[in-house]
């Protein structure tokens, strides 16, 4: 019963109402009958919609006979009636009533539900803006600070991974509870992404306040959980942002208060960090060398450089290593410490690393046999389900046989998924390339890496090499891992040999290989081959 009907001679009465009219138009059926006039029914109309019928009026054509239609709103009784105006043939009108007001309040329903997170009943980022909006409008006007703290959840994910998503859901109402106890009614706890949550502060009088709450909530939220029988134990990191000295609009503030949070994740997570305007300088210099190096690729701004490796005994030369090398149009040389990390840490390394194996496969299929190239693989292209795939791609398209590639790895490889890095490791070794363990000496548990896999080659880090000059210890270490290698069946190369001084000492430790710029520095692909025709560089 929610759609009445009248037809309206051009006179402006009556001649046709539908049942559900009079209904819809309340109890004072008396007045609308066939033969009553419109004006009459407005009347009624107005006598319940108060200030509304300056609206009614306003929006009725001037003449019943002009051709127009229009629409408005009206409150008759409780009821929110939506009223059409349309003109018909013969200068007739019809209108048309609707109830509207469950589909109204369904509808202020839906808008409020659109304004919370469906799990914890928090406001979510939309509502979250509002409130932002609101407590910076009130700034303006009577300099009420506000400040925005962002938390990130630490650990999180693993919980959510491999306990299942119920108990990941079960966490999180945990910690929105938590995090509503702890503020008071004026603040706002949103929750504005999987595990990212924030709270609007309102009313501070300084930076104290805001450091208090901060303080509070890592404690809070690092307590353990209790969920279904388990106890669990996440942590939070906070980033602050505080209005109007860290920004006076709401993005500014949550992106302030981002690069914060990126700080304290730096430090070591499950702390928070105030913004500093430093931090911005220093994430937009990443972001533009972010941008640069996605550009790299396609401008053709890499290439690679070769360093030679001599075995001592018979002073052989028996491969290179590639070394990416990045000349930028304006920033110049760019070293690979200065971006790999960066592209490790996006996962751009990913593409670089294809480009490098192909190019690497590439060049050492033209260099006399056996003569072999050692590629350097990041941590982030071991979790990529291609590596193996890829290098397979990259010997059958170079035509370079399997057993004339070595990889360098680093600790970092098997620091994490150990199992399945293993896996690809051995994977690659039934293929026949070699697998050496890169910078030994400089991460955590060197012994049981070594152990969990049969290493071809040990790269003993050139820092203990540089070692050997001034302290005594250098010489020890160098001896002990040569020792080692001896005994496992593994090459050891000693890194960055720069003095004739180093390299007896190296040999006289027992050493099989060496690198360095005594040797010779990283060259390019061409001098390679100019390199191999001087007989016995050392
Ligand atoms: P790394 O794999 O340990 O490479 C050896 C580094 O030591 C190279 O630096 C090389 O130029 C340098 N070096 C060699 N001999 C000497 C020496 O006698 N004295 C001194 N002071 N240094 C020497 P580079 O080319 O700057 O590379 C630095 C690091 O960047 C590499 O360390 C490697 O971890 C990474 N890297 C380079 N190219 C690639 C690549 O294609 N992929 C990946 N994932 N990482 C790469
Ligand atoms: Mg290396
Ligand atoms: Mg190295």
């Amino acid at each position: 019963m929610r759609h009445g009907l009248l037809l309206i001679d051009e006179t402006g009465r009556i001649v046709l109402a539908s049942g559900q009219t009079l209904h819809l138009l309340g109890s004072e059926e008396a007045l609308i009958s066939v033969g009553s006039s419109l004006r009459q029914v407005l009347y009624l109309v107005r006598d319940h919609a108060g200030d509304t019928w300056s609206q009614v009026r306003a929006q009725l054509p001037r003449s019943f006979v002009q051709p127009d239609s229009s629409r408005f709103e009206v409150t008759l009784r409780g009821h929110l009636l939506e009223v059409h105006l349309h003109p018909v043939a013969g200068g007739r009108w019809a209108v048309a009533f609707e109830d509207v007001t469950a589909r109204r309040a369904a509808e202020a329903q839906a808008e409020e539900m659109a304004r919370h997170d469906l799990l914890t009943g928090l406001p979510n980022r939309l509502l979250l803006r509002e409130r932002l909006n609101e407590a910076l409008g009130r700034l303006q006007r009577t300099g009420e600070a506000c400040a925005v703290l962002l938390i990130d959840l630490d650990r999180f994910k693993p919980i959510n991974d491999t306990l299942g998503h119920p108990m990941g859901d079960a966490l999180l109402k945990k910690v929105a509870d938590r995090l509503r106890s702890t503020v008071r009614v004026t603040d706002t706890v949103a929750r504005i992404g999987g595990d990212e949550f924030v709270i609007l502060q309102t009313g501070i009088r300084g930076a104290s306040d805001t450091q208090i709450l901060a303080r509070r909530i890592v404690d809070l939220v690092g307590r353990t959980y209790m969920v279904e029988g388990q106890l669990l134990t996440i942590g939070a990191s906070v980033g602050v942002a505080l209005a109007p000295n860290d920004g006076e609009d709401a993005d500014r503030l949550l992106k302030n208060a981002d690069l914060a949070l990126y700080r304290s994740k730096l430090d070591g997570r499950g702390t928070y960090r105030f913004f500093e305007p430093e931090m911005d300088a220093r994430m937009q210099a990443r972001r533009q060398l972010e941008l640069d190096m996605r550009q790299a690729l396609a401008r053709r701004e890499f290439y690679l450089h070769y360093q030679p490796q001599l075995q001592l005994e018979g002073n052989r030369l028996v491969g290179c290593e590639a070394l990416i090398r990045w000349q930028h149009p304006v920033r110049g040389m760019v070293s690979p410490l200065d971006f790999i990390p960066l592209a490790e840490e996006i996962g751009l390394i990913v593409p670089i690393g294809e480009w490098v194996m192909r190019q690497a496969c590439r060049d050492a299929a033209t260099w006399p046999a056996p003569l072999s190239v050692a590629v350097n693989v990041s941590p982030a292209q071991f979790k990529s389900e291609r590596l193996v795939e890829m290098v397979m791609s990259a010997l059958s398209a170079s035509g370079l046989p399997a057993t004339r590639l070595e990889v360098e790895i680093t600790e970092g490889v098997l620091l994490n998924e150990s199992e399945k890095t293993l896996q690809t490791l051995h994977r690659l070794r039934e293929l026949g390339v070699r697998v050496s363990m890169d910078d030994f000496g400089t991460g955590y548990s060197s012994l049981s890496y070594l152990r969990s896999f049969p290493f071809d080659k040990i790269k003993i880090d050139r820092s203990f090499v540089s070692d050997l000059s001034g302290k005594r210890d250098g010489e020890a270490i160098i001896r002990a891992i040569a020792g080692l290698g001896r005994s496992l069946g593994m090459t050891t190369v000693a890194e960055g040999v720069e003095t004739a001084d180093q390299l007896e000492r190296i040999r006289a430790e027992g050493c099989t290989d060496v690198q360095g710029y005594l040797i010779s520095k990283p060259i390019s692909a061409s001098e390679v081959f100019k390199f191999l025709t001087l007989d016995n560089p050392r």
